[in-house]
């Protein structure tokens, strides 16, 4: 590595912002996290309001970096910035103001359904999935712009006159927090947020005109797309103590993680458990569209390389599920009790928790599904109801896992982990239980930071090449091992899925 021995990156997550400053070996030399509100409207709705995850961007950047600067560090020690952030999150702004229009919908904010109905009874319809990777639902950016034209006066205005600005929350960042050489505003997005808005073509990596048109979005100002790692594009940030260090990665949130974990080769998966959890198996240059319920998506681009794609599996609820035991349920109190409450009893006593609280993401997309607890009698405790919170995350990762090797047709060796719930003992030990599989887990869980630290070195030329990389959090790998029997995977999995079919419809239409 240069001189400058330091990466960092703004990783804005659903719940919280985050600012890291890396060493070389990929080891946090100062940090900062700061929670942030969730606004509940409604039922299935879910807001962030944009000027707070600017503001909780620009006071995580300050703290952060004033722990480095007591350290002894300067500034120009930081050779670059990435971004990383919530995909789908949209936000819309005026151009002319620069002013937010309507709160940023959240991407696992369901108030779209009736939307979605509508989008598949259209022509092209069926054409959607092989052009965008993303299958019609209320989870991409397109339809949750479309809702707020259609529900917010002022936005609506400012697309009728040619003045609506969108962008997902890179791009609002980015926006708000970087300026260019010349001093000027970018509207700029990596083409892996792009790959989420259901707006970019897979193939082409190119805004579509047609799918604009589809979505009755053709007015919107859509940003300028770039690569995942790039010296020119982002431009360097504004102001604050790293006034002028520039960002040269951007990543959203879990392909950021595929390159936290270093999943650079085809055939390598790794699984993110946050709010919701999010699988990515790497396939390599070419895109294969799944027939099993699971995403393309972009993994990662570097500056005049051929794009990265990969298989996606995502679940809408997994942390938020135990956000939810503790803050609606009380029945915990602090979410590290979830892990040894579970482990408590030796099965959820034939409790059964479909999440379904937004619908029900990959591989079934239900979205008229809603959250159910089955099998409930006098016997059931709140051991019972933690354990089978946490196993609902892990039988939608083997229903995943079960549709990655279908579509790909190879079969999952190791499963590499990260996230908030990866932070359990109990929970990991649980997952690789009901998948079979070993389930390994790095000693640096920020693997979302770190990957766009990543992205970053690679812009300004730190990193060269993957082999650059071969020290960057390489210690301490946990490893569970699967401690159940065939027959006991099968049984249990068995009663998942019949309870995924018995939640739907459940929501109704009204
Ligand atoms: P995000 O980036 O989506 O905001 P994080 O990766 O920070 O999410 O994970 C936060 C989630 O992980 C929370 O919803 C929380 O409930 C859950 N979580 C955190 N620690 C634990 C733990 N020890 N056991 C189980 N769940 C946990």
């Amino acid at each position: 590595m240069a001189t400058k021995r330091f990466t960092a990156a703004i990783d804005q997550g659903t719940t919280s912002t985050r600012f890291f400053i890396f060493d070389d070996k990929g080891e946090p030399v100062a940090k900062h996290q700061e929670e942030f509100k969730q606004l509940y409207p409604h039922a299935g709705w879910i807001e962030h309001d944009p000027s707070v995850l600017v503001a909780s961007a620009r006071s995580c950047i300050d703290q952060a970096t004033a722990k480095f600067l007591e350290l002894g560090h300067k500034p120009e020690d930081i050779a670059a910035i990435g971004i990383t952030n919530q995909r789908e999150t949209s936000i819309v702004w005026d151009s002319r103001t620069g002013k937010a229009l309507h709160n940023a919908i959240v991407w696992c904010d369901s108030r779209t359904t009736h939307h979605v109905r509508h989008f598949k009874t259209k022509t092209g319809a069926d054409t959607i999935l092989q052009r965008t990777g993303l299958p019609l639902s209320t989870y991409p950016s397109a339809v949750k712009v479309k809702w707020i034209l259609d529900h917010c006066k002022p936005a609506r205005d400012a697309y009728d006159e040619g003045h609506l600005a969108f962008g997902t929350v890179d791009s609002w960042l980015l926006y708000n927090l970087a300026v260019g050489p010349d001093g000027e505003k970018l509207h700029v997005t990596d083409v892996t947020n792009a790959s989420r808005t259901q707006l970019m073509n897979i193939d082409t990596l190119e805004f579509d005109a047609s799918l604009l048109s589809f979505f009755e979005l053709d007015k919107l100002l859509l940003p300028r797309l770039a690569p995942s790692a790039d010296d020119s594009a982002y431009g360097a940030i504004a102001d604050g103590p790293l006034k002028g260090v520039r960002v040269t990665g951007c990543l959203g949130d879990q392909s950021a993680a595929l390159v936290g974990q270093k999943a650079f080769k085809e055939g390598m998966a790794k699984n993110t458990y946050g709010t919701g959890c999010f699988m990515l198996y790497n396939t390599g240059n070419k895109p294969v569209i799944s027939t099993n319920g699971l995403l393309t998506t972009i993994a990662f681009q570097w500056k005049d390389q051929k794009p990265v794609y990969a298989l996606e599996g995502s679940i809408a609820v997994a942390g938020s599920a135990v956000k939810f035991l503790r803050d609606n349920l009380g029945i915990i109190k602090e979410a590290h009790e979830i892990g040894p409450l579970a482990a408590k009893v030796p099965d959820s006593g034939g409790v059964v928790f479909v999440t379904a609280f937004g619908g029900l993401f990959a591989p079934y997309w239900i979205d008229d599904a809603q959250g159910t607890i089955f099998g409930i009698t006098h016997y059931t405790t709140r051991e019972h109801i933690c354990r089978a919170t946490v196993e609902a995350t892990c039988f939608q990762t083997k229903a995943i896992i079960d549709a990655m090797e279908k579509d790909s047709g190879i079969k999952l060796q190791t499963l590499a982990v990260d996230g908030g719930m990866s932070n359990s003992d109990e929970c990991m030990q649980l997952q690789a239980d009901i998948i079979g599989i070993n389930v390994d887990r790095p000693a640096i869980r920020e693997t979302t930071a770190l990957g766009a630290a990543i992205a970053a070195g690679f812009g300004a030329a730190v990193w060269h090449s993957f082999d650059d990389l071969k020290g960057v959090n390489a210690r301490n790998h946990r490893s569970f091992t699967t401690k159940t029997t065939q027959e006991q995977q099968d049984r249990r999995f068995n009663r998942w899925e019949k309870a995924v079919e018995m939640s739907k419809g459940w929501l109704t239409t009204e």
